[in-house]
């Protein structure tokens, strides 16, 4: 009975996909949620946009990579070329938002923000 309910909700899930360029690849997330507010509050989780080359040397062979620390997990785009990375970065207070790390560069006196690469070659990875 309780299977049978189970899968009943599992039905009524309103579905969403969401593409997301990295590089070379195409990653293509299914979210689900029980109506269309809780569908589009899960969209905005994944608060980041299509990345298409790296920052310093303009290649487009990146991969999503993770790892896991003592006191923090590590999510990042990583350049296979030259090894920079940029970072994702999840506020505390509600840790299932990832957004991409930026740093604010000038530009002809105007100050924009742009992803935060950093070349990591002399760090391990
Ligand atoms: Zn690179």
């Amino acid at each position: 009975m309780d299977e049978l309910i189970l899968n009943q909700k599992k039905r009524d899930m309103l579905k969403k996909t969401v593409k997301k360029q990295i590089g070379k690849t195409t990653h293509v997330f299914q979210l689900q949620a029980e109506n269309l507010h809780e569908l589009i509050m899960e969209s905005k989780k994944m608060s980041f946009p299509d990345v298409l080359n790296c920052n310093n040397c303009n290649s487009s062979d990146l991969i999503l990579d993770a790892n896991k620390a003592k006191s923090h997990n590590f999510t990042f785009i990583r350049c296979l070329k030259c090894n920079s990375k940029v970072h994702f970065s999840n506020p505390k207070e509600n840790s299932d938002v990832f957004y991409l790390k930026t740093r604010v560069q000038k530009n002809d006196g105007l100050e924009i923000k742009v992803l935060d690469w950093r070349n990591t070659t002399n760090e391990k990875v």
